[in-house]
């Protein structure tokens, strides 16, 4: 398998004393290592959302949601490229078949493909076993797509939690070089709420990944989400400004992750038939979401995933470990 020959041995990572001092600004120009926030996008059509889980989808819809991925994604890379700014794209491994263009299109405009799993199940539904076998047939469908490695993975649902901690034995055995699924908040659905904020070293039974935590912002002894999702749509932008720059100005290593999906940008797709909460909470703040990621693509400076991470393991600052496993 293809993913076999890009395998890499994880070696012990650490950051430059220079990263991110001031890592938000625009202005601040010309050293790489000095802009440490990430963009990112998780590629999945909508009804595959969590809030969907068990709602019944018809054929047609759920076509006119693939079609509508494509077209919302499209635009995304559009609006990036007018601001100058590449991203991480996490993409559902079944994409790479029904739009292989799209993901070359991803690949070719200079953004990282990584994994998003094969069809957005949250690794709760795994074992060990038939998780790492998701791993291998999603890694794989896109590298054989994008001719490159895919280094970079993050689970549907932020669900790599407690109970799913085997999972980062999975990654490091699949030759992935970074995570992104431990979001340190307390929530309904996800969370170890006392993860580190700043990238760490999540510790399984055996391996360790490197692990990029989605933006909170610490207020009052608690980790508020403010990385991107419902947390965008709803709150304030001053919110996830706020995060950015309370980031940039914690301990080193500084890293402010943000995520965000095609359907968030796409107020008028037909709605799921979602129960009241659940239907609020999936379509709060669409009508305002891309003008809002332009002055977030205006206002700080971001990377892809991958290079943050590759400056991270030749520098010289030590992460800390944490077990999750
Ligand atoms: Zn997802």
């Amino acid at each position: 398998m293809l993913s076999q020959l890009f395998t890499v041995t994880p070696r012990p990572v650490s950051l430059p004393s220079e990263v991110a001092r001031e890592n938000t600004s625009r202005s601040t120009g010309g050293n790489p290592v000095r802009a440490a926030n990430i963009i990112s996008f998780d590629i999945e059509e909508h009804h595959r959302i969590e809030a969907a889980a068990g709602v019944s989808c018809s054929d047609e819809l759920k076509a006119e949601y693939s079609a509508r991925m494509e077209s919302a994604t499209r635009r995304l890379l559009d609006q990036l490229a007018g601001a100058g700014v590449t991203g991480t794209f996490f993409v559902v491994g079944e994409i790479a078949r029904t739009h292989p263009q799209l993901v070359r299109d991803i690949h070719s405009a200079g953004h990282e493909v990584a994994a998003h799993s094969w069809d957005h199940r949250r690794v709760h539904q795994f074992t060990p076993e038939s998780f790492r076998e998701d791993l291998r047939t999603s890694k794989d469908a896109l590298e054989q797509i994008i001719g490159e490695a895919v280094c970079g993975f993050r689970a549907p649902t932020f669900s790599i939690t407690r109970e799913t901690g085997w999972a980062v034995d999975v990654l490091a055995e699949c030759g992935f070089e970074y995570d992104s699924s431990i979001f340190p908040v307390r929530h309904d659905r996800y969370g170890i709420p006392d993860a580190p904020r700043g990238p760490f070293l999540a510790r399984g039974r055996e391996r360790e990944m490197l692990e990029l935590p989605p933006l909170t912002y610490r207020l009052a002894g608690l980790n508020l989400p403010v990385a991107g999702g419902g947390y965008f749509r709803l709150f304030p932008l001053a919110m996830m400004r706020a995060g950015l720059r309370q980031m940039a100005r914690s301990e080193p290593p500084q890293v402010g992750m943000l995520y965000f999906h095609p359907w968030e940008f796409d107020p008028d797709q037909p709605r799921l038939p979602l129960k009241r909460l659940a239907r609020w909470r999936t379509y709060v703040g669409i009508h305002r979401t891309a003008e809002r990621l332009s002055r977030i693509l205006s206002g700080f400076t971001f990377r892809r995933a991958i290079d943050v991470v590759r400056d991270l393991r030749t520098s010289g600052l030590e992460l800390p470990h944490f077990r999750v496993g």
